[in-house]
């Protein structure tokens, strides 16, 4: 599962290259209904689209449907990032990819949430296998490749982790001003 591009490159890259043992066949799925707003959400699809398609590797698409992300997140607004919200959005997108992978084929799951420096790869590992069990991978991806590729890139980068929660105050104050966050009840 990716969360989007820069977070993804290394390992895409990884598997794509064949580094990761016993992954005969792999896919890229993008579900983050998490992402505000719609036109973030777009911009970062659109770079991992572009970023599949650059290494010529699958990726699916599940649906945006951020109310629903809304009411599971539901009461959990004030929670710090690393906090009980992030456990349940994470929970949310991997019990999304179970699902998925049952329907079509897939026997495991693995995950990119953990690998910024804002998050808890113990808190995203937690979750993957509350959701999925066994059929959940935690791999340590290359983090050294991952910066790698982002300096030679030239990667759409965005400075907050996705939520209208998410947004810091200090960088984000204007954004938020100007996307005028309504709650959703
Ligand atoms: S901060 Fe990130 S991981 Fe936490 S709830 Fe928001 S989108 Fe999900």
């Amino acid at each position: 599962m990716s969360c989007c591009a820069p977070c993804s490159a290394g390992a895409i890259k990884q598997l794509a290259d064949g580094e990761i043992p016993n992954v005969d066949d792999f896919i890229v799925l993008f579900f983050n209904p998490n992402i505000f707003p719609a036109a973030e959400y777009d911009k970062r699809l659109a770079e991992q689209i572009r970023y599949c398609e650059q290494f010529g590797v699958k990726y699916a698409i599940g649906e945006y449907d951020h109310v629903a992300w809304r009411d599971a997140v539901r009461g959990m607004e004030n929670e710090p990032e690393r906090g009980a919200r992030c456990s349940i959005c994470f929970q949310f997108r991997f019990e999304y990819a179970r699902r998925w992978a049952t329907e079509h084929g897939y026997d495991a799951v693995t995950s990119v949430f953990g690998v910024s420096r804002h998050k808890s790869q113990s808190q995203v590992d937690d979750a993957g296998n509350n959701a999925l069990g066994a059929q959940y991978i935690p791999i340590k991806w290359d983090e050294e490749l991952r910066q790698q590729i982002g300096r030679a890139s030239d990667f759409y980068r965005q400075n907050y982790c996705g939520c209208e929660f998410s947004m810091r105050p200090t960088r984000d104050k204007n954004n938020a001003e100007k996307q005028k966050i309504i709650p959703i009840r």
